[in-house]
C-alpha cells in the first residue's frame, strides 16, 4: 500500500530543506510549486484559461503570461485571486492526482506531495496523512528576510497573507518544528519516516 504524504508549512518554515532530505532519502517529491508554475507556460490550459479571463494584457511580447503583472492584480485583490485559483487549483489537482497514480504503478510505498497551500486549497483530501514543518514568527521573519531579501515589513506581509500557524496546527497530522539545526531537522524526519513505516505495517 501506498502513503501519500502532503508536506506544508508557511513560507520559509524549511519545506524545501525537508524535500532536500527526503530526496536524499530516495522518495518521490511531488512539487505543486512547480507544477503551479508549469500550467501557465505557453499553451498550456491553464494558460488559455488565464488569457480568456484576465485579457491579453497580462502577456508579455514573446506571448508568455506577465507573472509578475498578474501578481500584482491577484494579490491586491481577494476576488481575483479567488478566480486565478478557481482557474488554477482543478489544473494543478489533476497533475498532482496524475503523478501521484504514476508514482503508485512504480511500485513508490511513500509519496511526498509539497503544498505550501494545502490546507488553504483542500488539497489534503489526496493525502493520507499531512506533515507540518512548523516555526515560530519571529524565526520566520528572519529567515525569509535573509533568503529572499526582504524587508521586515515585507516579509511580514508575505507572512501574514498565509493561513496562521495555529490553524495549521489543528490540522496537521504531524507536526515537526524546524527551529533547531538543519540536522535536527534531518534528525525529526527520519525519525517520522521510521513511524510511518511501522504505521504502513501494522496496516497492512
Ligand atoms: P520553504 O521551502 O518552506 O519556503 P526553505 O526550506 O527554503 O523554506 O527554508 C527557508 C530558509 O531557511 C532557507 O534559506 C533555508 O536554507 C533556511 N533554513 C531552513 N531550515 C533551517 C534550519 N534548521 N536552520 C537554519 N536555516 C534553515
Amino acid at each position: 500500500m501506498t502513503l501519500v504524504l502532503g508536506l506544508t508549512g508557511g513560507i520559509a518554515s524549511g519545506k524545501s530543506t525537508a524535500d532536500a532530505f527526503f530526496r536524499k532519502k530516495g522518495l518521490p517529491i511531488i512539487d505543486s510549486d512547480l507544477i503551479a508554475h508549469q500550467i501557465l507556460n505557453v499553451g498550456e490550459a491553464g494558460y488559455l484559461q488565464v488569457i480568456q479571463y484576465f485579457g491579453k494584457k497580462f502577456l508579455n511580447s514573446d506571448q508568455t503570461i506577465n507573472r509578475h503583472q498578474l501578481g500584482k492584480v491577484v494579490f491586491s485583490s481577494p476576488e481575483q485571486l479567488a478566480i486565478l485559483n478557481k482557474i488554477t487549483h482543478p489544473l494543478i489537482f489533476q497533475t498532482i492526482q496524475a503523478k501521484i497514480t504514476q508514482n503508485k504503478q512504480a511500485g513508490k510505498q511513500l509519496i511526498i506531495v509539497d503544498a505550501p497551500v494545502l490546507f488553504e486549497s483542500g488539497g489534503q483530501k489526496y493525502c493520507d496523512k499531512t506533515l507540518l514543518i512548523a516555526i515560530p514568527e519571529d524565526m520566520q521573519i528572519e529567515r525569509l528576510m535573509q533568503r529572499d531579501q526582504l524587508t521586515r515589513q515585507a516579509a511580514l506581509n508575505r507572512i501574514k497573507s498565509q493561513m496562521p500557524l495555529a490553524q495549521k496546527i489543528k490540522l496537521a497530522d504531524y507536526v515537526v518544528t524546524n527551529t533547531g539545526t538543519i540536522e535536527e531537522l534531518e534528525a525529526k524526519l527520519a525519525e517520522l519516516l521510521l513511524k510511518l513505516k511501522g504505521e504502513k505495517n501494522g496496516m497492512s
